[in-house]
């Protein structure tokens, strides 16, 4: 197997994380294939590609010359046959166990035997997701924060059939494009977001009940908790349903009480007011 793991980079969804996911491989050096089922999302993964690289040259952290380079990496297609080749694929579509399950299933069989298949999952089962190829051994988490280019973190999580060798190469990975992997076992949302959506959830109750205003409850954790963001806007930036799905995992995964999903964000999804990504959420966004 080669360690050149990141060289020819294959990202199945082009949304929230699918974006930063190849915008930061490709920053790297890598070859990346970007695919979306929806052209649409493809498209506006790709401009939100440039815009964020666009950022990056004004701030004077990148030349414009590298910008161009990183962005001319990335090819997009709307069907996985473009993860044919490739030596790594890192999967972020929706937070849903079957969708996840059929893409992995596919690429199983599109992909050379030596390809590490790899999930962008919050929350789901990485042996569950495994077990839909013959691959297991070569199946892990890798799970990025949003948003990608700048958050340091890479949660890597071991299936139970995830061999030494996967993971060593997953973790060297992490490090060659410029992050900082923590390993985690396989539990309903990992370390971060068995940790993190309680708190999104109990915010979400504590706005329903009236307990204080939205600007309320976030500045009581700005200010109060030093977080650098409230939990309401940090659910919008996430996406609502993003968060209901993970919630419905934990809440099905560790049988307890305090993961039932707050009304008021069902209802939210329900509208589809999902966040920063539809212009609404807890917040309005322009
Ligand atoms: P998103 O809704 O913004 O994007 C998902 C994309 O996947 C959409 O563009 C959709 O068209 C595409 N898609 C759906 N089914 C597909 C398929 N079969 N093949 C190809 N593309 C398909 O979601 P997101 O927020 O980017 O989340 C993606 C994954 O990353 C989820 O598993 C989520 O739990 C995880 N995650 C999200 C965050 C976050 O802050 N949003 C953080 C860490 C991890």
């Amino acid at each position: 197997m080669t360690n050149e793991l990141h060289s020819k980079v294959c990202v199945i969804g082009a949304g929230t994380m699918g974006n930063g996911i190849a915008q930061t491989f490709a920053s790297s050096g890598s070859q990346v294939s970007l695919i979306d089922l929806n052209p649409e999302a493809l498209a506006r993964g790709l401009a939100t590609i440039e815009k964020n690289l666009g950022r990056v040259v004004a701030k004077g952290r990148l030349s414009a010359e590298d910008a161009a380079a990183a962005l001319a990496r990335i090819t997009c297609g709307d069907s996985l046959s473009a993860a044919a080749g490739c030596t790594l694929a890192v999967e972020a579509v929706v937070e849903k166990s079957a969708v996840k399950a059929a893409v992995f299933a596919e690429l199983d069989e599109l992909c050379g035997p030596d390809t590490i298949l790899a999930s962008n999952t919050s929350s789901i089962s990485i042996t569950e997701i495994a077990a839909s190829t013959k691959r297991p051994d070569k199946v892990i988490g890798m799970h990025f924060m949003n948003p990608v280019p700048v958050m340091k973190l890479v949660e890597v999580i071991r299936g139970k059939e995830t061999s030494d060798e996967t993971t060593a190469l997953v973790v060297a990975c992490a490090e060659q494009i410029g992050k900082v992997p923590v390993e985690a076992n396989d539990f309903p949302g990992f370390v971060a977001n068995r940790v993190l959506m309680p708190m999104i959830n109990e915010a979400a109750f504590c706005l329903q009940d009236g307990v204080s205003s939205r600007e309320g409850i976030d500045t009581v954790m700005t200010l109060g908790m030093a977080h650098p963001m409230g939990p309401l806007a940090l659910a919008d930036l996430i996406g609502l349903d993003i968060c209901l799905d993970i919630l419905e995992v934990l809440h099905a995964g560790l049988g307890d009480g305090k993961h039932s999903p707050c009304p008021l964000i069902r209802e939210k999804v329900a509208k589809g007011h999902l966040g920063r990504k539809t212009g609404k959420g807890f917040y309005d966004y322009e």
